[in-house]
């Protein structure tokens, strides 16, 4: 087939913006994939467990200091009313009665004051893992968005550089012959379809052609179209 040497490097280019594209398009399969983001988000969701976790452990030592609470004041009530049974009787051996539950009482109060103090302890643990988690969590939060945001920037950027790239393709290729159109398209469907001929290395393969393959590409005429003997692109002198 003929060409002319403009209609040669035309195709060139044409070829140079079609590995363009391609590039681009892997880019945007790779940034579209979610693969940079992927262990911030399992690290995502691992944190969102832990986090009910340590809230249902704070939920349940709120509800153990609650009981501890109400228990202490029902002790503290009967106290008081006993102080006030005693000071009112005359019967000794009430009062026997009264002194000996009041002794109880004291030391039952007491107990709950110390397990009172034990769950507050514990609640403070309790609350400081809550408070860790939460905060690793939103951390992770933050720089998850944050990359979010980088990614959908340069996705956008990447998009419409394809777009002008498959403009100016259409462009490019209507001021082409369709025979040689036809030509690239059957060898680009196989690989690489169109390469600069460098000294002996064909830009296509990167292979150097042997001595008689180069004297024959050599010795065409400028618009014949010479095809590289190893990976049968189109090579451009
Ligand atoms: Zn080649």
């Amino acid at each position: 087939m003929k060409a002319s040497e403009n209609q040669q490097a035309g195709l060139l280019s044409l070829g140079n913006l079609d590995a363009e594209i391609s590039r681009a398009k892997s880019t945007l399969t790779e940034l579209t994939s979610g693969k940079s983001t992927k262990d911030m988000r399992e690290l995502n969701l691992k944190l969102a467990g832990e986090l009910i976790e340590a809230r249902n452990q704070l939920d349940s030592v709120e509800l153990e200091l609650k009981r501890a609470e109400t228990d202490l004041q029902t002790v503290e009530q009967r106290i008081e009313k006993d102080n006030a049974r005693l000071s009112t009787t005359s019967n000794s051996k009430d009062a026997q009665g009264i002194q000996s539950e009041l002794a109880t009482l004291t030391k039952r109060k007491s107990e709950l004051e110390d397990m009172e103090l034990a769950i507050l302890e514990k609640k403070d643990e309790v609350a400081a893992v809550f408070a860790e988690v939460q905060a690793r969590k939103t951390l992770n939060e933050n720089e998850l968005r944050e990359a979010e945001a980088k990614i959908e920037a340069e996705v956008l950027k990447q998009r419409s550089g394809l777009d002008l790239m498959v403009q100016q393709r259409a462009q490019q290729s209507t001021q082409l012959p369709v025979e040689l159109l036809e030509l690239y398209e059957k060898k680009a469907a196989r690989g690489i379809a169109i390469g600069r001929l460098i000294g002996r290395e064909c830009g296509a393969c990167r292979i150097s052609l042997g001595a008689t393959a180069y004297a024959e590409i050599q010795a065409l005429p400028s618009d014949d179209i010479a095809t590289c003997p190893d990976c049968q692109a189109i090579l451009v002198r």
